[in-house]
């Protein structure tokens, strides 16, 4: 990293104490960024590097809520806005124990990068609570989402802030705040929510977009070396949202996906997982992925087990971590590396830590950073809100050649960038760069904002 840059980058740490996960997305788009500013050294002057790592605003709440015994509870609530030069903020929701004002900043700086790759015209956000859905009634989570959204509320509008779903916020949390955003404000506004329901403003292929973009992107990067998913045997960790539809598209392709993984195991379907079973335990029953084993006589389930870790028991040629940050780490990267892994591809957001990156490219890994590979979740959301605008609805087929015309874009953007500057194949550079380049423009032509 350059002098300058390195003395930005303590500056944000100073700022930003003790928020690890936004310190390590920070360094990482930063130690990106030397040759773009060197070539143009009018970014500097303009203090754009300043600007683009301080959120435009933070909002944090308290959200209280009464549970089915009468108990009240009391969360947290987030919503960083970051940067709106290309558009509204854009960016999903997250509910988890572990959120905390620096997880949602870390994705909210992701986001905007991410945004600005699609091509589309939308800012970066994110936002969440420490509120954990698991285990509490569907009333609970209504009159949770109802409390969270009564506060949210007043920062949102549809050319404003437009947040959408993420680690335990699907279709059910997004109905139940959509349904008090538009009672508080008398408006159905369908663009002010993304992930909404196929009946009632949602975008058909939303669901599967993350999913399925992950692996068309993938399915480019492969390419570039002669190789397809056809007869590839695939490792997805995580089973939600992400992690199912990623499954789908693999089998599509003609892959074949042999483990997946929650927080508290792992599956090892000999046969390859079961798509249709996992879905339905998933989606409509919400039960652990131990109930899967149970019920499919060719998957073992390894309770604490360490999906990467397959790797050297059966032939590996792509893993595509789909469950959080962080969640593959130096060690299993060796493994994955030295049992001929030919590409790690995050359908999650920073799944890889920094360690797992540096030894996968050292041994030529084909490596997709998250901002870039799984942006078509994003991507389809901006869609969903061209459908609410327009009042229309498209087909499965068109949102979906849609979907896969950005994911192409977004993969020869980032190849040809990375290429320019003298990286070829470094698509971490070339997301970098490229979301950076988009959004730095946009910032100078908006005055000092
Ligand atoms: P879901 O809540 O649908 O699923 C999350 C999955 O990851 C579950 O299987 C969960 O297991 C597992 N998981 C969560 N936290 C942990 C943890 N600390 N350790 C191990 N496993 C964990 O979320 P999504 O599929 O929507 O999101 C997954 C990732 O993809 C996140 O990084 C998210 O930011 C990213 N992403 C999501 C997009 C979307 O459209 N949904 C868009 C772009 C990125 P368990 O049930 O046991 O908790």
């Amino acid at each position: 990293m350059t002098p300058v840059l390195s003395s930005l980058l303590d500056d944000v740490l100073r700022r930003n104490a003790g928020e690890p996960e936004f310190h390590q997305a920070a360094r990482e788009v930063l130690g990106s960024l030397g040759p773009v500013i060197e070539a143009n050294p009018h970014y500097a002057r303009a203090a754009v590097l300043e600007r683009i790592t301080e959120p435009e605003r933070q909002l944090i709440f308290r959200v209280p809520w009464t549970d089915d015994e009468g108990t009240i509870r009391v969360n947290r609530g987030f919503r960083v806005e970051f940067n709106s030069a290309l558009g509204p903020y854009k960016g999903g929701l997250r509910f988890h124990p572990s959120v905390t004002l620096g997880t949602v900043k870390f994705l909210g700086f992701e986001q905007i990068f991410k945004n600005a790759l699609t091509g589309l015209p939308i800012g970066g956000g994110k936002g969440g609570s420490d509120f954990d859905p698991k285990g509490r009634s569907d009333a609970e989570v209504m009159r949770f989402c109802q409390s969270f959204m009564t506060e949210l509320y007043r920062h949102l509008g549809e050319y404003t802030d437009v947040p959408a779903g993420d680690i335990g916020v699907g279709a059910r949390e997004i109905g139940y705040l959509f349904g008090q955003y538009k009672r508080i404000t008398n408006r159905y506004e369908s663009g002010v929510l993304t992930g909404k329901g196929v009946g009632w403003g949602g975008s058909l292929v939303r669901t599967e977009a993350t999913g399925f973009g992950a692996v068309v992107f993938a399915q480019r990067m492969l390419a570039t070396r002669g190789r397809s998913f056809d007869g590839a045997r695939v490792l997805v960790s995580g089973s939600g949202n992400v992690a199912l539809y990623a499954i789908q598209k693999v089998h599509q392709l003609g892959g074949t996906v042999v483990a997946c993984s929650d927080s508290s195991g792992v599956v090892y379907d000999r046969d390859g997982i079961d798509f249709e079973l996992l879905r339905q335990l998933k989606e409509v029953e919400r039960a652990r992925l131990s109930e899967y084993a149970a019920r499919r006589p060719s998957a073992e389930y390894r309770a604490n087990g360490d999906i990467w870790a397959l790797a050297a028991e059966t032939p590996i040629d792509v893993a595509i971590p789909c469950a959080t940050q962080n969640e593959l780490d130096a060690t299993a990267a060796a493994t994955l590396a030295g049992n001929g892994v030919a590409a790690v591809v995050e359908g999650a957001n920073m799944p890889c830590t920094p360690e797992a990156v540096q030894v996968l490219r050292a041994a030529d890994v084909l490596f997709a950073p998250g901002k870039a590979a799984n942006a078509g979740g994003v991507a389809t959301s901006a869609l969903e809100m061209q459908q609410n605008a327009s009042r229309d609805a498209w087909t499965f087929e068109y949102a979906e050649q849609r979907l896969d015309d950005i994911m192409t874009g977004i993969h020869d953007r980032c190849a040809e960038t990375a290429e320019r500057y003298g990286a070829p194949g470094d698509y971490v550079l070339g997301a970098n760069v490229a979301g950076f380049v988009r959004v730095a423009d946009a910032m100078l032509a908006l005055g000092v904002i």
